[in-house]
Formats: structure tokens, sequence, C-alpha cells
């Protein structure tokens, strides 16, 4: 190996290894799912007799994405659907 290669090496690695936290800062947020509780209460994505999310006290619409947002009753869940539904809805 010449000593070019070595260097051009060395700066390869050099430049992946800076890029990791770049990319760790830059990556997309990973959604978060609480399925245990979503199976307890029969959440499902779509409306039940014309009742859904929109319309319940406890969801909380996304700041960039309306269609998905969180909900009270559910925590640790950031995608529940605008237009779901689960036997937790309330509107008073
Ligand atoms: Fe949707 Fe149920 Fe949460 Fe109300 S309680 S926002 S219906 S998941």
């Amino acid at each position: 190996m010449s000593a070019n290669q070595t260097r051009r090496t060395l700066c390869k690695s050099g430049a992946v290894f800076m890029m990791l936290p770049i990319m760790t800062v830059c990556s997309p947020a990973h959604a978060t799912i609480n399925a245990e509780l979503r199976d307890k209460l029969k959440y499902q994505t779509s409306p039940k007799n014309g009742n859904s999310c929109t319309s319940c006290l406890e969801f909380n619409p996304g700041a960039a994405d309306q269609k998905k947002g969180t909900c009270k009753v559910i925590p640790g869940d950031d995608e529940i659907s605008a237009q779901g539904y689960c036997d937790a809805w309330n509107t008073m």
C-alpha cells in the first residue's frame, strides 16, 4: 500500500467517523406505538359511528402533520390517526 493510498484510506474513514454524529442528529425521529394499550382500548385507524380522534378531547394533533398526533389516554404513542377511534373516545 502506498503512502497516498494510506492517506486516502485514513481520510475516508475519518470522513465517515465525522459524519456519524451528523447522521444521528439529522435522521428522522422514530415513531412509537403503544400496541398493548391500543389493543386494550380496541383502537382502530378508522372512525366508528361518525366519531373519530379529531373530535375526541384526548387527541393532540401533531405539529407538522395534523393527520397524526398523540392521545392522553394512550401514552408513548405518537402515531394516533386523526381518523382513528377507540373505546375511550370522549367528548365531555
Ligand atoms: Fe382517539 Fe381513543 Fe385517544 Fe380519543 S381516546 S384520541 S378516540 S385513541
